[in-house]
């Protein structure tokens, strides 16, 4: 298992590429959850998503072990994350992505320098083709939570948190294959074991809560949530050991509470975040977190949005409050 010293090392060894990212506050917001609330704001992250904590990590080591090459099998925030720091890096990267990827996504990895190659629509034909491609050019695969240096990567968000908020009570973070609840549970339990950390998955992408219930890593058939960076069907070998030793609690939120939580967030703050982020405000306005008057800190993890979906993810919020 990672180790605070991991997180507190990635931290020194990313802090030249990452932003260290505002924290924001909403008294409406504040108010309709009856908490003091604070949103760790990592839509303004470069690339848009936090995932750029754990890709630096990564691609940072595969640089030192003399990798010629990396490659990443993913449309989303982990393709643009590992396109962007390859090419800081001066290192070729290939992302893997679906045949049917949308053109917005495929533009986000080749504007960062990330060449394309399209393999199948299921994650089961792309990550062979991946690790192939990475084993014939002499390169590293860099897996998007699964591995110590990106747990430890995405653990960064959590040392900010304590650094920039004082006598915070709770943590409120997605979670889709674990990574970065994972390190983030890393830093604050090593730190300050009082804070609670508390993970959110939508209903209809409950991998990680049922395999808490069982005691043991659980799959669920592939879901179509509008929070797409939470689509994992299972948690990871290597992030779902921590989240059961440390997690306090998950909750799930429908997807009409993130249509309602991100509509409200566009328009009261006038941040853009994505559905997965809004999972989040979703349950601090949901009442599930049973934390009334307390300091809550939640984690809007990204705000890559493909523009053609907005009206979908847009509904009437004036019967919230
Ligand atoms: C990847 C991602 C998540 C989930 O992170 P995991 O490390 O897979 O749990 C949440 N939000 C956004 C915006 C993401 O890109």
């Amino acid at each position: 298992m990672i180790t605070l010293k991991d997180v507190q090392t990635a931290r020194e060894n990313i802090n030249d590429i990452t932003r260290v990212t505002p924290v924001l506050t909403s008294e409406l917001l504040s108010e309709m959850c009856g908490n003091q609330l604070y949103f760790k704001a990592e839509h303004l992250q470069k690339t848009g998503s936090f995932k750029i904590r754990g890709a630096t990590n990564r691609v940072k080591q595969a640089a030192l072990d003399g990798a010629k090459h990396v490659t990443a099998a993913s449309s989303g925030n982990h393709g643009q994350a590992v396109s962007y720091i390859a090419n800081q890096l001066h290192i070729p990267a290939t992302i893997v992505v679906p045949v049917d990827a949308s053109q917005c996504k495929i533009n986000a990895i080749e504007s960062y320098g990330g060449k394309i190659e399209k393999c199948g629509t299921t994650s089961g034909e792309r990550l062979p083709r991946a690790k192939y491609i990475a084993e014939e050019k002499n390169g590293v695969f860099i897996p998007p939570y699964d591995d110590p240096f990106i747990m430890a990567g995405q653990g960064t968000v959590g040392l900010e948190i304590l650094d920039q908020i004082k006598d915070v009570d709770a943590v409120v973070v997605p979670v889709g294959g674990g990574g970065l609840i994972s390190g983030v549970l890393t830093a604050i339990k090593e730190s300050n074991p009082k804070v609670k950390i508390i993970g959110v998955e939508p209903e209809i992408a409950n991998d990680t809560y049922l395999s808490l219930k069982k005691g043991k890593i659980t799959s669920i058939p592939a879901t179509t949530t509008i929070a797409d960076g939470l689509r994992t069907n299972q948690p990871g070998d290597l992030t779902f050991p921590v989240l059961q030793k440390y997690l306090d609690d998950l909750v799930l939120v429908s997807e009409d509470e993130i249509k309602q939580a991100f509509s409200l967030v566009l328009e009261r703050m006038k941040q853009m975040i994505e559905p997965s982020s809004a999972t989040t405000v979703a349950a601090a306005l949901s009442g599930k977190l049973g934390l009334k008057g307390k300091r809550v800190v939640t984690v809007i993890s990204g705000g890559n949005v493909d523009l053609a979906q907005l009206p979908q993810f847009i509904v009437s919020i004036e019967n919230l409050w």
